[in-house]
């Protein structure tokens, strides 16, 4: 059997989970199958497999499946990118748990791969210098107290998407896309306003919204209010409801993307400290601090 044949024999069960008509072990199974074949961009392109698994992204809820199709349509975008005659037989790279022999290859390959590569249409995917060095000074900026917490907001997640939505708005890498990303970053740093990396990372303010703010906006008092105001609605729901924390749509989960949210207040040193705020996102169960 071609290659091809087994790409769309895989496509045709995929379709059929996204139509709601199979499990999502299953889908992890032909996802892992697809990883392991040679698909070219001729592949792609005549079986469509790529809109195919990222249909059955959009409508997973396993994280999982969403995980793996991201890393394929992710390594299948760079054959977009890149010379159609070269590198079309090079196996995706596996982030995913399973070890195989020629991981280590697979890495090497990749590495020594980028630097040929100049643009991608792909969001949040980029091997611009430029922007990847934007990039790092962003996350260098969100990191800047060093206690990433367990179960937190993917820091570096939330640093790629910012700098997408600044580079969306020039798209180019000019002196005001960096002058942006340099305001952002000084900000972010801010010694006296950590409020706005606070409500940033726990998804009270969005990148898109970070990405067009001025210099007034993110040092605002409306800043610290944004932050307080989860510590004030809780202290006033404690006293009616105990257990269940409060729900909101304030708040952005940086896993699954959504808007539903609910937030506990718990004193976790001494009387006289800040209390902390827990968020939990009821879509995908994803915790994390609001610090
Ligand atoms: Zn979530």
């Amino acid at each position: 059997m071609s290659i091809e044949e087994d790409v769309m024999r895989i496509q045709k069960k995929l379709t059929k989970i996204t139509s709601g008509d199979g499990g999502q072990e299953q889908a992890l199974e032909l996802l892992k199958a697809l990883q392991n074949l040679p698909v070219n961009l001729e592949i792609l392109t005549k079986t469509r497999i790529g809109m195919t698994v990222n249909a059955l992204r959009k409508s997973s809820t396993d994280d999982e499946v969403i995980s793996l199709s991201k890393t394929l349509i992710k390594h299948w975008k760079k054959f977009l990118g890149s010379n159609v005659s070269k590198d079309n037989s090079t196996p995706p790279s596996s982030s995913n748990k399973t070890k195989s022999k020629s991981k280590e290859d697979r890495k090497d390959e990749e590495k020594k791969e980028k630097p040929k590569q100049t643009s991608f249409p792909a969001v949040n995917n980029t091997t611009d210098a430029v922007r990847l060095k934007c990039r790092e000074l962003l996350l260098g900026a969100l990191k800047i107290d060093g206690n990433e917490q367990e179960g937190c907001a993917p820091v570096e997640d939330l640093a790629e998407e910012l700098e997408e939505a600044i580079f969306q708005e020039f798209k180019n890498t000019d002196s005001r896309y960096k002058n942006r990303v340099r305001s952002r970053v000084a900000n972010l740093k801010d010694g006296k306003n950590p409020q706005l990396r606070s409500n940033f990372l726990a998804g009270a303010i969005s990148a898109q919204k970070l990405a067009v703010m001025t210099a007034e906006e993110m040092a605002s008092d409306e800043m610290k209010a944004l932050r307080n105001k989860f510590v004030k609605e809780s202290i006033d729901d404690a006293q009616l409801a105990t257990v269940q924390g409060t729900k909101t749509d304030l708040l952005k989960c940086a896993k699954c993307k959504k808007r539903n949210c609910t937030y506990n207040q718990v004193q976790t040193r001494s009387a006289d400290e800040p209390m902390t705020t827990f968020v939990l996102c009821n879509e995908c169960g994803n915790r994390w601090k609001f610090c």
